[in-house]
């Protein structure tokens, strides 16, 4: 039987604060295990939390960006559940009153519905080593997330990555997240379920936890699709289920029955007030919103003449664009730079694997070797050779260009002097070229080329013998 998939998504994003969410321990990455811990993250007996006013803010500026209603009031609530990864054996998170809702995010003709965003803690890690003992960390305790609570939208894969990238970018640009999949500071759970084609109510649905990459991503989805239909197929009844995804075999298998709603106890966190954000607050933060990836690529398209092919490329990975706003604030030649970046730049990036945010050189530096190849210093095939060795070594493009000889000689007296010599040793060309055989300019240029030497500017060249010829 054919069946229509049906997909919603609850995305988790750690928020780029400075410190933890209800504490003052440091909000960051790695480390010694257990040295962020302090008597609130650690979930001890009358400890109090309090509210990192700076996550309120990257929440609102997240739901600014994926076009949702910010809402005046929002509140706490307890999730109950043990585990020994949290230490208090709740999860301050909220249920009842989130701070943002009813968001949309169009990708191509497709709108995609936000049910909602809201703040909530994480949780620790746990370690389990080889000998059979299972460590806990309590670093990432406290840690400042927001859920992205999407309707079940999606139909296909494909939808699902394409939501997921211009999430990643949105949040990107507007400073909440620097929402790297792989790292696990964005990660997505997939809920997924199959009806028969046409059908009004949706199926059962499993839920697979913790995708680390757009890759895992579709596998997972395309191995539940075939799952579900399996079962399906023979009457069966798909079960409601937390699931994994395991990367080596592209299989998700049971983690745990679904708990329901219930299953919480859910309610009020009475040691934290609500937020309360006056519509005065909430345009205040949308002034100070950075610029988005619509908005510069309009003003790619709009003010700097860029193609929207271009435009979109290099808004897609948002250090690119940095590094392209950078230089072309230096030297505003913008077609010049989106050339050589989305040429160059990515051709030596691509060649060694290398990483935008970790070049050996600087936008000033990219600016003088495009001014240099625009001032006609050099020839463009000697902008490439430069560009090559300033992307491996990191040198100056004005000193790779004279240890190379690579700067374009203006000697138009010596060039004049040639031509003139050229065309007076070929009285029979000079003749013919002038009775209709053009083509001949070329040969001329040739000559003069090779008897002015190495370096020479063929513009320089082709101006004076044109003089010559033609007036
Ligand atoms: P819970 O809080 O129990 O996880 P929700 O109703 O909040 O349940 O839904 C969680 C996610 O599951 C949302 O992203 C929603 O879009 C998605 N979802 C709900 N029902 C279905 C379904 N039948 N098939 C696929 N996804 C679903
Ligand atoms: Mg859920
Ligand atoms: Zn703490």
């Amino acid at each position: 039987m054919s069946y229509t998939t049906v997909i919603g998504l609850e995305i988790h994003a750690e928020l780029l604060t400075k410190s933890k969410v209800f504490c003052a321990c440091e909000n960051s990455f790695g480390g010694e295990a257990n040295t962020r811990v302090c008597p609130v993250c650690a979930g001890m007996p009358g400890a109090l939390p309090v509210l990192n006013k700076a996550a309120v803010m990257l929440a609102v500026r997240a739901g600014l960006c994926l076009g949702c209603k910010i809402n005046n009031y929002s509140s706490f609530d307890r999730k109950n559940y043990f585990y020994p990864d949290l230490p208090k054996a709740y999860q301050i998170t909220q249920q009842d009153n989130p701070i943002c809702s009813d968001g949309i995010v169009t990708i191509g003709d497709k709108n995609i519905r936000i049910n909602r965003i809201h703040i909530e803690e994480d949780a620790g890690k746990l370690i389990h080593s080889d000998n059979g003992v299972t460590l806990v960390d309590f670093n990432r305790c406290g840690i400042p997330l927001i859920e992205i609570v999407t309707e079940p939208d999606f139909n296909c894969a494909k939808q699902v990555c394409d939501f997921v990238e211009e999430v990643c970018l949105r949040l990107k640009y507007a400073g909440v997240c620097n929402a790297k999949l792989e790292e696990g500071s964005l990660r997505v759970d997939v809920n997924i379920s199959l009806m028969p084609k046409d059908a009004k109510i949706f199926g059962t649905r499993a839920e697979i936890k913790n995708l680390n990459s757009l890759k895992s991503i579709s596998a997972a989805i395309a191995y539940e699709i075939k799952r579900q239909s399996e079962i399906l197929d023979a009457k069966g009844k798909v079960i409601q289920q937390t699931r994994r995804f395991d990367e080596k075999s592209g299989k998700t298998s049971s983690l745990r029955q679904k708990e329901g709603y219930e299953d919480y106890r859910y309610f009020h966190e009475s040691d934290l007030l609500p937020i309360h954000l006056s519509d005065d607050d909430i345009n205040e933060i949308k002034n100070d919103l950075p610029e988005l990836p619509q908005e510069r690529l309009t003003r790619y398209i709009n003010d700097y003449a860029l193609s929207p092919n271009d435009a979109t490329l290099i808004i897609k990975n948002k250090e690119f664009s940095d590094f392209y706003d950078k230089t072309v604030m230096l030297y505003p030649n913008y077609k010049g730079v989106s050339a050589m970046m989305l040429g160059e730049l990515n051709r030596n990036i691509n060649n060694d694997k290398g990483d935008i945010s970790n070049l050996k050189f600087n936008p000033k530096m990219l600016a003088e070797l495009i001014k240099m190849q625009n001032d006609k210093k050099i020839t463009r095939s000697g902008a490439k050779m430069i560009f090559a060795i300033m992307y491996k070594t990191g040198k100056n493009p004005t000193d790779i260009a004279a240890e190379n000889n690579l700067f374009l000689k203006d000697n138009s007296d010596e060039i004049l002097e040639i031509a003139k010599q050229v065309l007076a040793e070929n009285p029979d060309n000079v003749k013919n070229y002038h009775a209709g055989k053009t083509q001949l300019f070329g040969f001329f240029m040739g000559q003069i080329i090779r008897k002015t030497g190495k370096g020479v500017n063929p513009e320089t060249v082709g101006n004076i013998l044109n003089e010559l010829l033609n007036n």
